[in-house]
Protein backbone atom coordinates (compact mmCIF):
# COMPACT_ATOMS: atom_id res chain seq x y z
CA UNK A 1 0.00 0.00 0.00
CA UNK A 2 0.81 3.04 -0.78
CA UNK A 3 1.38 6.51 1.73
CA UNK A 4 -1.17 7.02 3.50
CA UNK A 5 -2.26 10.47 5.36
CA UNK A 6 -5.10 10.11 8.30
CA UNK A 7 -6.53 13.75 8.56
CA UNK A 8 -10.11 12.81 9.90
CA UNK A 9 -9.28 12.66 13.80
CA UNK A 10 -12.75 14.58 14.39
CA UNK A 11 -14.75 11.42 12.90
CA UNK A 12 -12.54 8.97 15.09
CA UNK A 13 -8.49 9.01 16.37
CA UNK A 14 -6.69 5.55 16.53
CA UNK A 15 -6.41 3.52 20.15
CA UNK A 16 -3.40 5.13 22.07
CA UNK A 17 -1.41 1.39 23.00
CA UNK A 18 -1.18 2.21 26.24
CA UNK A 19 -4.82 2.71 26.24
CA UNK A 20 -5.12 -0.74 25.13
CA UNK A 21 -2.66 -2.58 27.05
CA UNK A 22 -4.95 -1.42 30.15
CA UNK A 23 -7.68 -3.21 28.32
CA UNK A 24 -6.30 -6.29 27.66
CA UNK A 25 -6.62 -7.92 30.53
CA UNK A 26 -10.29 -6.77 31.03
CA UNK A 27 -11.23 -9.05 27.95
CA UNK A 28 -8.91 -12.30 29.87
CA UNK A 29 -7.99 -12.35 32.85
CA UNK A 30 -10.32 -10.12 34.83
CA UNK A 31 -13.79 -11.19 33.34
CA UNK A 32 -15.97 -10.94 36.71
CA UNK A 33 -19.16 -8.76 36.18
CA UNK A 34 -19.02 -5.13 38.33
CA UNK A 35 -22.08 -6.39 39.86
CA UNK A 36 -21.39 -9.28 41.30
CA UNK A 37 -20.42 -9.26 45.28
CA UNK A 38 -17.74 -12.18 45.03
CA UNK A 39 -13.62 -11.84 44.81
CA UNK A 40 -14.10 -12.02 40.56
CA UNK A 41 -16.79 -8.64 40.70
CA UNK A 42 -15.00 -6.87 43.29
CA UNK A 43 -11.73 -6.79 40.85
CA UNK A 44 -13.74 -5.74 38.39
CA UNK A 45 -16.09 -3.54 40.14
CA UNK A 46 -12.47 -1.78 41.87
CA UNK A 47 -11.24 -1.03 37.77
CA UNK A 48 -14.77 0.40 37.09
CA UNK A 49 -14.59 2.86 39.92
CA UNK A 50 -10.75 3.68 39.08
CA UNK A 51 -12.35 4.79 35.53
CA UNK A 52 -14.91 6.96 37.16
CA UNK A 53 -12.62 8.47 39.20
CA UNK A 54 -10.31 9.39 36.22
CA UNK A 55 -12.88 10.58 34.19
CA UNK A 56 -14.16 12.72 37.19
CA UNK A 57 -10.44 14.16 37.90
CA UNK A 58 -10.43 15.00 34.57
CA UNK A 59 -13.44 17.52 34.21
CA UNK A 60 -13.56 18.69 37.96
CA UNK A 61 -16.29 16.64 39.39
CA UNK A 62 -17.22 13.90 42.02
CA UNK A 63 -17.11 10.33 40.79
CA UNK A 64 -20.48 9.74 41.90
CA UNK A 65 -21.48 12.25 39.10
CA UNK A 66 -20.19 10.24 36.50
CA UNK A 67 -22.06 7.91 34.42
CA UNK A 68 -20.91 5.34 31.48
CA UNK A 69 -22.83 4.88 28.32
CA UNK A 70 -22.67 3.30 25.37
CA UNK A 71 -21.45 5.93 23.02
CA UNK A 72 -21.66 10.27 22.80
CA UNK A 73 -24.76 9.86 20.90
CA UNK A 74 -26.12 7.87 24.13
CA UNK A 75 -25.36 10.56 26.56
CA UNK A 76 -26.46 13.43 24.18
CA UNK A 77 -29.99 11.07 24.32
CA UNK A 78 -30.23 10.58 27.96
CA UNK A 79 -28.90 14.20 29.22
CA UNK A 80 -31.76 15.62 26.85
CA UNK A 81 -34.79 13.36 26.70
CA UNK A 82 -33.78 12.54 30.49
CA UNK A 83 -34.30 16.13 32.03
CA UNK A 84 -37.21 16.60 29.82
CA UNK A 85 -39.48 13.78 30.96
CA UNK A 86 -38.12 14.34 34.53
CA UNK A 87 -38.95 17.75 34.55
CA UNK A 88 -41.99 18.26 33.32
CA UNK A 89 -43.77 19.94 35.94
CA UNK A 90 -41.73 23.29 35.73
CA UNK A 91 -42.35 23.37 31.80
CA UNK A 92 -41.54 22.03 28.42
CA UNK A 93 -39.50 24.53 26.99
CA UNK A 94 -35.79 23.70 26.00
CA UNK A 95 -33.06 25.76 24.12
CA UNK A 96 -30.50 24.76 21.29
CA UNK A 97 -28.65 25.81 18.52
CA UNK A 98 -29.36 25.05 15.00
CA UNK A 99 -25.60 23.59 14.51
CA UNK A 100 -25.78 20.65 17.30
CA UNK A 101 -24.77 17.22 16.25
CA UNK A 102 -27.48 15.19 15.17
CA UNK A 103 -27.58 13.21 18.58
CA UNK A 104 -28.75 16.43 19.98
CA UNK A 105 -30.97 17.89 16.83
CA UNK A 106 -32.56 14.62 16.30
CA UNK A 107 -33.26 13.85 19.83
CA UNK A 108 -34.82 17.53 20.22
CA UNK A 109 -37.35 16.60 16.90
CA UNK A 110 -37.91 13.90 18.64
CA UNK A 111 -39.02 15.77 21.54
CA UNK A 112 -41.10 18.28 19.54
CA UNK A 113 -42.95 15.89 18.11
CA UNK A 114 -43.81 14.71 21.63
CA UNK A 115 -45.05 18.18 22.62
CA UNK A 116 -41.80 19.47 23.89
CA UNK A 117 -41.29 23.36 22.38
CA UNK A 118 -37.90 23.38 21.26
CA UNK A 119 -36.22 26.84 20.00
CA UNK A 120 -33.08 26.10 17.47
CA UNK A 121 -30.80 28.76 17.97
CA UNK A 122 -29.63 30.77 14.73
CA UNK A 123 -25.94 30.97 14.71
CA UNK A 124 -23.26 33.49 12.92
CA UNK A 125 -21.33 33.90 10.37
CA UNK A 126 -18.37 31.84 12.56
CA UNK A 127 -21.43 29.31 14.08
CA UNK A 128 -21.40 31.38 17.27
CA UNK A 129 -24.58 31.79 19.94
CA UNK A 130 -24.22 34.93 21.85
CA UNK A 131 -24.94 34.63 25.20
CA UNK A 132 -27.29 37.87 25.34
CA UNK A 133 -29.07 35.11 22.44
CA UNK A 134 -29.84 32.40 24.73
CA UNK A 135 -30.54 35.01 27.73
CA UNK A 136 -33.41 36.20 25.43
CA UNK A 137 -34.97 32.65 24.73
CA UNK A 138 -35.20 31.67 28.24
CA UNK A 139 -38.78 31.62 29.73
CA UNK A 140 -40.89 30.41 32.97
CA UNK A 141 -41.05 26.87 31.13
CA UNK A 142 -37.29 26.49 29.67
CA UNK A 143 -36.18 23.35 31.68
CA UNK A 144 -33.17 23.03 29.58
CA UNK A 145 -30.21 24.10 27.15
CA UNK A 146 -27.91 22.19 25.33
CA UNK A 147 -25.40 24.30 23.35
CA UNK A 148 -22.29 21.92 22.21
CA UNK A 149 -18.66 23.07 23.50
CA UNK A 150 -17.45 22.80 20.30
CA UNK A 151 -18.78 21.70 16.82
CA UNK A 152 -17.49 18.83 15.09
CA UNK A 153 -17.12 20.25 11.13
CA UNK A 154 -16.28 23.80 11.65
CA UNK A 155 -14.31 23.38 15.01
CA UNK A 156 -15.93 27.14 16.34
CA UNK A 157 -15.80 26.76 20.26
CA UNK A 158 -18.97 28.35 21.99
CA UNK A 159 -18.78 31.01 24.88
CA UNK A 160 -19.72 27.95 27.48
CA UNK A 161 -18.64 29.34 30.40
CA UNK A 162 -21.28 32.93 29.86
CA UNK A 163 -24.04 30.56 28.76
CA UNK A 164 -22.99 28.66 31.95
CA UNK A 165 -23.18 31.73 34.03
CA UNK A 166 -26.95 32.93 32.54
CA UNK A 167 -28.00 29.37 33.22
CA UNK A 168 -27.05 28.88 36.69
CA UNK A 169 -28.30 32.94 37.09
CA UNK A 170 -32.16 31.68 35.80
CA UNK A 171 -32.11 28.37 37.32
CA UNK A 172 -32.04 26.41 34.14
CA UNK A 173 -30.16 23.05 33.48
CA UNK A 174 -27.26 23.42 31.55
CA UNK A 175 -25.58 20.18 29.29
CA UNK A 176 -22.94 20.70 26.44
CA UNK A 177 -22.36 18.38 24.28
CA UNK A 178 -18.62 18.26 24.98
CA UNK A 179 -17.56 15.34 22.42
CA UNK A 180 -14.92 17.26 20.68
CA UNK A 181 -14.10 19.32 23.08
CA UNK A 182 -12.44 16.79 25.61
CA UNK A 183 -8.60 16.58 25.17
CA UNK A 184 -8.25 19.50 23.30
CA UNK A 185 -9.54 22.24 25.97
CA UNK A 186 -9.44 22.40 29.29
CA UNK A 187 -13.08 21.92 31.12
CA UNK A 188 -13.50 22.52 34.45
CA UNK A 189 -17.58 21.14 34.73
CA UNK A 190 -17.95 24.18 38.18
CA UNK A 191 -16.13 26.78 36.61
CA UNK A 192 -18.41 26.50 33.62
CA UNK A 193 -21.18 25.94 35.37
CA UNK A 194 -22.07 22.75 33.77
CA UNK A 195 -25.19 20.91 35.06
CA UNK A 196 -24.69 17.75 32.30
CA UNK A 197 -21.88 17.09 29.78
CA UNK A 198 -21.55 13.98 27.57
CA UNK A 199 -18.34 12.77 26.22
CA UNK A 200 -17.07 9.79 23.99
CA UNK A 201 -13.82 7.64 24.44
CA UNK A 202 -13.00 7.43 20.46
CA UNK A 203 -12.34 11.35 19.90
CA UNK A 204 -9.63 11.04 22.16
CA UNK A 205 -7.32 8.19 21.28
CA UNK A 206 -9.73 5.54 23.73
CA UNK A 207 -11.39 3.00 22.21
CA UNK A 208 -15.39 4.06 20.29
CA UNK A 209 -18.29 2.77 21.48
CA UNK A 210 -18.11 3.82 25.16
CA UNK A 211 -18.92 7.44 26.46
CA UNK A 212 -19.43 8.92 29.59
CA UNK A 213 -22.76 11.71 30.90
CA UNK A 214 -21.42 14.19 33.71
CA UNK A 215 -24.96 14.35 36.06
CA UNK A 216 -24.05 17.04 38.31
CA UNK A 217 -25.53 15.98 41.97
CA UNK A 218 -29.00 17.42 42.55
CA UNK A 219 -29.79 17.42 38.62
CA UNK A 220 -33.72 15.59 38.34
CA UNK A 221 -33.04 13.17 35.57
CA UNK A 222 -35.03 10.27 34.58
CA UNK A 223 -32.84 6.97 33.74
CA UNK A 224 -32.25 6.31 29.89
CA UNK A 225 -31.99 2.00 30.21
CA UNK A 226 -34.32 0.53 32.30
CA UNK A 227 -33.58 -3.13 34.15
CA UNK A 228 -30.64 -3.75 36.51
CA UNK A 229 -29.49 -1.41 39.34
CA UNK A 230 -26.11 -0.47 36.91
CA UNK A 231 -24.71 2.98 37.67
CA UNK A 232 -26.40 3.29 41.17
CA UNK A 233 -29.82 2.73 39.16
CA UNK A 234 -29.48 5.62 36.51
CA UNK A 235 -28.01 3.47 33.16
CA UNK A 236 -29.20 -0.29 33.15
CA UNK A 237 -26.95 -2.90 31.68
CA UNK A 238 -24.02 -4.87 32.26
CA UNK A 239 -21.03 -2.44 32.06
CA UNK A 240 -18.61 -2.54 28.89
CA UNK A 241 -15.46 -2.86 31.25
CA UNK A 242 -12.49 -3.86 29.09
CA UNK A 243 -13.57 -0.23 27.08
CA UNK A 244 -14.47 1.50 30.53
CA UNK A 245 -11.18 1.09 31.59
CA UNK A 246 -9.82 2.48 28.06
CA UNK A 247 -11.60 5.50 28.45
CA UNK A 248 -10.48 6.13 31.88
CA UNK A 249 -6.65 5.64 30.79
CA UNK A 250 -7.59 7.92 27.73
CA UNK A 251 -8.93 10.58 29.08
CA UNK A 252 -6.55 10.36 32.16
CA UNK A 253 -3.37 10.83 29.46
CA UNK A 254 -5.71 13.44 26.98
CA UNK A 255 -5.55 15.95 29.91
CA UNK A 256 -2.27 15.04 31.16
CA UNK A 257 -0.94 15.76 27.33
CA UNK A 258 -3.80 18.68 26.70
CA UNK A 259 -1.26 21.65 26.42
CA UNK A 260 1.71 20.13 24.51
CA UNK A 261 -1.20 18.37 22.48
CA UNK A 262 -2.63 21.79 21.66
CA UNK A 263 -0.55 23.60 21.29
CA UNK A 264 1.26 20.91 18.42
CA UNK A 265 -1.55 20.17 16.36
CA UNK A 266 -2.88 24.07 16.46
CA UNK A 267 0.39 24.39 14.67
CA UNK A 268 -0.47 21.69 11.76
CA UNK A 269 -3.69 23.71 11.95
CA UNK A 270 -2.48 27.18 10.92
CA UNK A 271 0.59 26.10 8.67
CA UNK A 272 -2.28 24.00 6.93
CA UNK A 273 -4.69 26.61 6.62
CA UNK A 274 -2.17 28.84 5.86
CA UNK A 275 -0.63 27.16 2.91
CA UNK A 276 -4.59 26.16 1.71
CA UNK A 277 -5.13 30.09 1.18
CA UNK A 278 -1.87 31.05 0.01
CA UNK A 279 -2.00 28.29 -2.98
CA UNK A 280 -5.45 28.06 -3.62
CA UNK A 281 -8.21 30.41 -5.18
CA UNK A 282 -11.90 31.26 -4.30
CA UNK A 283 -11.19 29.05 -1.40
CA UNK A 284 -13.66 30.25 1.85
CA UNK A 285 -12.52 29.07 5.94
CA UNK A 286 -15.55 27.89 7.43
CA UNK A 287 -15.62 28.41 11.43
CA UNK A 288 -13.69 31.27 13.54
CA UNK A 289 -10.50 32.08 12.88
CA UNK A 290 -9.19 32.13 16.52
CA UNK A 291 -12.56 30.23 18.57
CA UNK A 292 -11.44 27.09 17.18
CA UNK A 293 -10.50 23.37 17.52
CA UNK A 294 -6.83 23.39 17.67
CA UNK A 295 -6.90 20.64 14.97
CA UNK A 296 -9.79 21.66 12.72
CA UNK A 297 -9.68 22.68 9.46
CA UNK A 298 -12.55 23.43 7.32
CA UNK A 299 -12.54 25.16 3.83
CA UNK A 300 -15.19 25.44 0.83
CA UNK A 301 -13.83 25.52 -2.30
CA UNK A 302 -15.94 27.32 -5.01
CA UNK A 303 -16.50 25.24 -8.34
CA UNK A 304 -15.91 21.98 -6.88
CA UNK A 305 -17.72 19.03 -5.80
CA UNK A 306 -16.60 18.07 -1.84
CA UNK A 307 -17.34 14.24 -2.94
CA UNK A 308 -14.86 14.54 -5.98
CA UNK A 309 -12.00 16.11 -3.71
CA UNK A 310 -12.52 13.54 -1.01
CA UNK A 311 -12.15 10.42 -3.78
CA UNK A 312 -9.33 12.43 -5.32
CA UNK A 313 -7.52 12.75 -1.93
CA UNK A 314 -8.31 9.26 -1.21
CA UNK A 315 -6.55 7.90 -4.40
CA UNK A 316 -3.33 10.10 -2.75
CA UNK A 317 -3.89 8.12 0.40
CA UNK A 318 -5.35 11.25 2.04
CA UNK A 319 -8.20 10.77 4.51
CA UNK A 320 -10.49 13.43 5.16
CA UNK A 321 -14.45 14.50 5.25
CA UNK A 322 -16.96 16.21 3.67
CA UNK A 323 -19.20 17.72 6.62
CA UNK A 324 -19.52 15.03 9.41
CA UNK A 325 -18.54 11.24 8.87
CA UNK A 326 -22.52 10.83 9.70
CA UNK A 327 -23.81 13.07 6.94
CA UNK A 328 -21.39 11.58 4.26
CA UNK A 329 -23.34 9.04 2.29
CA UNK A 330 -26.49 11.32 2.07
CA UNK A 331 -26.68 13.62 -0.63
CA UNK A 332 -28.20 16.24 1.86
CA UNK A 333 -25.66 19.44 2.42
CA UNK A 334 -24.53 19.97 5.85
CA UNK A 335 -27.34 21.88 8.12
CA UNK A 336 -24.14 23.23 9.94
CA UNK A 337 -22.92 24.93 6.78
CA UNK A 338 -25.96 26.11 5.80
CA UNK A 339 -26.69 27.50 9.38
CA UNK A 340 -22.89 29.36 8.97
CA UNK A 341 -25.02 30.98 5.96
CA UNK A 342 -23.58 28.99 3.15
CA UNK A 343 -24.79 28.70 -0.48
CA UNK A 344 -25.90 24.81 -0.97
CA UNK A 345 -23.25 24.83 -3.73
CA UNK A 346 -20.42 26.08 -0.98
CA UNK A 347 -22.04 23.60 1.24
CA UNK A 348 -21.33 21.13 -1.30
CA UNK A 349 -17.64 22.25 -1.96
CA UNK A 350 -16.56 21.72 1.23
CA UNK A 351 -13.51 19.66 3.08
CA UNK A 352 -12.95 19.25 6.48
CA UNK A 353 -9.45 18.09 7.36
CA UNK A 354 -8.75 17.02 10.83
CA UNK A 355 -5.42 16.86 12.53
CA UNK A 356 -4.56 14.48 15.66
CA UNK A 357 -1.45 13.77 17.37
CA UNK A 358 0.22 11.42 15.16
CA UNK A 359 0.20 13.74 12.14
CA UNK A 360 3.54 15.80 11.07
CA UNK A 361 4.69 18.88 9.32
CA UNK A 362 5.65 16.72 6.37
CA UNK A 363 2.27 15.41 6.02
CA UNK A 364 1.05 18.53 6.02
CA UNK A 365 3.33 19.60 2.92
CA UNK A 366 2.44 16.46 1.04
CA UNK A 367 -1.54 17.44 1.29
CA UNK A 368 -0.01 21.30 0.23
CA UNK A 369 1.44 19.50 -2.42
CA UNK A 370 -1.11 17.27 -3.74
CA UNK A 371 -4.57 19.42 -2.70
CA UNK A 372 -3.96 22.60 -5.62
CA UNK A 373 -3.25 20.17 -8.39
CA UNK A 374 -6.17 17.58 -7.34
CA UNK A 375 -8.47 21.25 -7.45
CA UNK A 376 -7.56 22.54 -10.60
CA UNK A 377 -7.90 19.26 -12.19
CA UNK A 378 -11.64 19.06 -10.51
CA UNK A 379 -11.99 23.10 -11.91
CA UNK A 380 -10.83 22.50 -15.40
CA UNK A 381 -13.57 19.72 -15.85
CA UNK A 382 -16.46 22.41 -14.22
CA UNK A 383 -18.27 24.08 -16.70
CA UNK A 384 -19.23 26.75 -14.44
CA UNK A 385 -15.20 27.51 -13.63
CA UNK A 386 -14.37 27.96 -17.30
CA UNK A 387 -17.39 30.01 -17.56
CA UNK A 388 -16.28 32.29 -14.80
CA UNK A 389 -12.85 32.38 -15.82
CA UNK A 390 -13.85 33.42 -19.56
CA UNK A 391 -13.25 30.01 -21.33
CA UNK A 392 -10.05 30.66 -19.23
CA UNK A 393 -8.62 27.47 -17.65
CA UNK A 394 -7.00 27.72 -14.38
CA UNK A 395 -3.60 28.17 -14.03
N1 LIG B 1 -21.47 14.83 19.42
C1 LIG B 1 -20.49 15.30 18.65
C2 LIG B 1 -20.19 16.77 18.66
C3 LIG B 1 -19.75 14.43 17.83
O1 LIG B 1 -18.78 14.91 17.07
C4 LIG B 1 -20.07 13.05 17.86
C5 LIG B 1 -19.36 12.10 16.97
O2 LIG B 1 -19.00 12.41 15.86
C6 LIG B 1 -21.10 12.61 18.70
C7 LIG B 1 -21.77 13.53 19.47
C8 LIG B 1 -21.47 11.17 18.78
O3 LIG B 1 -20.54 10.42 19.52
P1 LIG B 1 -20.45 8.85 19.33
O4 LIG B 1 -19.75 8.60 18.04
O5 LIG B 1 -19.66 8.37 20.51
O6 LIG B 1 -21.83 8.33 19.35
Amino acid sequence: MGRRVYLDNAATTFTRKEVVDEMLPYFTDIYGNPSSVHSFGREAKKALETARERVAKALNAQSSEIFFTSSGTEADNWAIKGVALANQKKGNHIITTSIEHHAVLHTCQYLEKQGFDITYLPVDQYGLVTPEQVKEAITDKTVLISIMFANNEIGTIMPIKEIGAIAKERGVYFHTDAVQAVGNIPIDVNELNVDLLSLSGHKFYGPKGVGALFVRRGVKIHPFMHGGAQERNRRAGTENLPAIVGLGKAIEIAVEKLPEHAKQVSKLRDKLIKGIMEKIDYVHLNGHPEKRLPGNVNFSFEFIEGESLLLSLDLKGIAGSSGSACTSGSLDPSHVLLAIGLSHELAHGSLRLTIGEQNTEEEIDYVLEVLPDIVQRLREMSPLFNQKKGGQLYV
